[in-house]
């Protein structure tokens, strides 16, 4: 393939498995010629994983939407005293856990609110409960948001969290509330947010005792290419460190019932050019997730084609893209998600919550 001539040396250095740099990396986000990202995103996404496109069944459990934190882009966040305030109790969130126990590689993904109702303590009692239910379960619960909260509020020091945590039958942490760490845009969006370099030092910390995390970017709330680039190479510098990111995951901004309606709507195009641009400048990070809750289910088979090698799994009730407004399922079967990366002419394979393949479902 020829390259435009200001991508040329840039798209060289991917094709010979060199690392590009931030400039490198911004000057991709700022090229409009899109095939030719896709192709270079593809180049590493196939040499990597060839057709096969992961997912993993698994259960979105929120346990509360009450939250201190009054961030503008959230719309899952409900005052205490609201009528839609909704707070699980452990013994409701077991009985969903118990009605699903037979599914077997199940990975359950547990996050809330910073709710003064949910302790600490209640956040250990709940996981010990669930292992106890489903041994075999791949807990991942918990941001460093709420890892955060969960320190402050009990004493603790952040260590003695995160091992207590392990210790109860936490697997890994899921990757949210990273936003994007743009103290310009944290201001305006999530000004009582722990800030980026927080989150970063919690995630570090559980790296170190072996508790692999995800990584998030929140996307379309009024950021620069510059500031995307800023974000995805802190996560690169900390993989660098410590290789305890499992997968990155663009997330789009739902701006329905939100007082951010107003910014401007990311296009598919830039969408689909983001996710191969991060495929190709997060080089130490193995996997690149799509949410189909909040990107849409036909852009999800596209996402595929542009560095993407794992889909969100059947989630079975998602709640916080739909408070914002995602027109997706709130849940979804094996069978629908197997569709999708079909459709994209990839092969299904489903993974456990740890990303070990479990078996290959069918060719393509
Ligand atoms: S995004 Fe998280 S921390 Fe912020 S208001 Fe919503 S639930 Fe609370």
């Amino acid at each position: 393939m020829r390259f435009s001539k200001d991508i040329e040396k840039i798209a060289l250095k991917i094709i010979n498995g060199e690392r590009i740099s931030s400039d490198d990396c911004l000057k991709l986000l700022e090229h409009n010629n899109l095939s030719e990202m896709f192709y270079l995103a593809n180049i590493i996404r196939e040499k990597r994983y060839g057709s096969f496109t992961t997912f993993s069944v698994n259960r979105h459990i929120n346990y509360s939407n009450i939250c201190q934190n009054k961030c503008l882009f959230c719309a899952f966040r409900k005052e205490e005293n609201s009528k839609e305030a909704r707070r699980l109790s452990i013994d409701s969130i077991l009985k969903i856990v118990d009605e699903i126990r037979n599914y077997p590689y199940l990975e359950i993904h547990i996050t809330g609110g910073l709710d003064p109702n949910f302790s600490f303590d209640d956040a250990l009692t709940l996981v010990k409960k669930i292992k106890e239910i489903k041994k075999e379960a791949i807990i991942k619960a918990f941001t460093m948001v709420e890892l955060d909260y969960f320190a402050k509020t009990s004493g603790l020091k952040d260590v003695e969290v995160l091992k207590r945590l392990k210790e109860a039958g936490i697997s890994s942490f899921p990757g949210g509330g990273a936003e994007i760490f743009s103290p310009r845009i944290r201001k305006k969006i999530c000004p009582l947010k722990i800030d980026g370099k927080r989150w970063l030092e919690l995630s570090k910390k559980a790296h170190k005792l072996g508790i692999p995390t995800n990584a998030t970017m929140l996307y379309g709330v009024g950021e620069t290419e510059k500031e995307i680039v800023q974000h995805l190479d802190k996560l690169r510098s900390l993989q660098d460190e410590t290789s305890g990111f499992m997968s990155f995951i663009p997330l789009l901004f739902q701006k329905e019932n939100t007082p951010l309606k107003k910014l401007r709507e990311v296009a598919l195009a830039e969408q689909l050019k983001l996710y191969a641009v991060s495929r190709i400048f997060l080089d130490n990070i193995p996997h690149i997730k799509n949410h189909w809750v909040m990107s849409g289910l036909k852009a999800a088979e596209i996402y595929q084609w542009c560095g993407v090698d794992d889909l969100e799994g059947t989630v079975f009730e998602e709640r916080i893209g739909h408070e914002g407004g995602a027109k997706t399922p709130i849940g979804m079967t094996k069978e629908a998600i197997e569709k999708i990366i079909k459709a994209a002419n990839r092969i299904p394979v489903e993974r456990d919550g740890l990303y070990n393949r479990v078996k290959k479902i069918g060719a393509a």
